[in-house]
């Protein structure tokens, strides 16, 4: 039995505002939280003789529906209810670019902290086939600090003019860069919805998520594009 939460970015930032990240003070609050939801797990976990976990749940469309919940009862807050989606679990806020290895540094603690009943750790990339070295840095770095680590890198596909690489969100859903598809037939996109892999344009994302995954940016630099020359 688990115990699910979301947006350790957003209660830090209501006590120490939205830039907290390399705040000692406001990182020590938001590990405290993790903490206590761990040691209620493990007091329920007495009292009851089953096995509770703390969750980082995947907040498919609770990103949203919280979010939407506290706008209506606290107003637009800055770096919060503003966004239309709360952030998944521990992750750092994802419209920051963090290196690879600075965004592990940052997260490794909430799963060893007690957030370890399911979690995923990811990083966002540009096209990588010319480099799988820089994917293998971050492995080698990933392997003795985290329990679980996902790779983005662009794979999207247009079946009309041929295009690979990131397709662009827009308000619905995502179109082709090169040539404004959007029709779910006769494009491929992959965008990592939370912990899985999800098929927007075959199955839209509550708004929330959408928002979020749009608000993402990459953990390193490079094109977006396979081919430049072919699309
Ligand atoms: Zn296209």
């Amino acid at each position: 039995i688990s115990l699910g939460y979301i947006g350790l970015y957003e209660v830090a930032s209501v006590f120490y505002g939205g830039e907290w990240e390399a705040n000692p003070a406001a990182k020590d609050f938001t590990v405290d939280i993790i903490r206590q939801m761990k040691q209620l797990c493990e007091d329920w976990s007495d009292a009851y003789d089953y096995h509770f976990s703390v969750y980082s749940t995947p907040s498919e469309s609770l990103t949203d529906r919280f979010c939407r919940l506290d706008k209506a009862k606290f107003g637009e807050v800055e770096n919060i209810t503003d966004k239309d989606y709360y952030t998944n679990s521990f992750h750092y806020d994802v419209r920051k670019n963090p290196t690879p290895f600075e965004k592990l540094d940052f997260e490794k603690i909430y799963p060893e902290a007690g957030a370890s009943g399911g979690f995923i750790h990811y990083c966002e990339y540009p096209v990588l086939q010319q480099n799988p070295k820089a994917l293998e840095a971050v492995w080698d770095y990933a392997y003795d600090r985290v329990g679980y680590l996902g790779t983005n890198t662009p794979i999207d596909h247009c079946y009309e003019c041929h295009f690979e690489g990131d397709f662009e969100p827009t308000e619905r859903g995502f179109k082709c860069p090169n040539c404004g598809n959007t029709d779910p037939k006769t494009v491929d996109v992959v965008k990592r919805t939370c912990g899985y892999l999800g098929n927007p344009q075959a199955r839209p994302m509550v708004h929330g998520r959408h928002q979020e995954i749009a608000a993402r940016v990459k953990h390193m630099n490079g094109s977006t594009i396979y081919n430049p020359g072919q699309a």
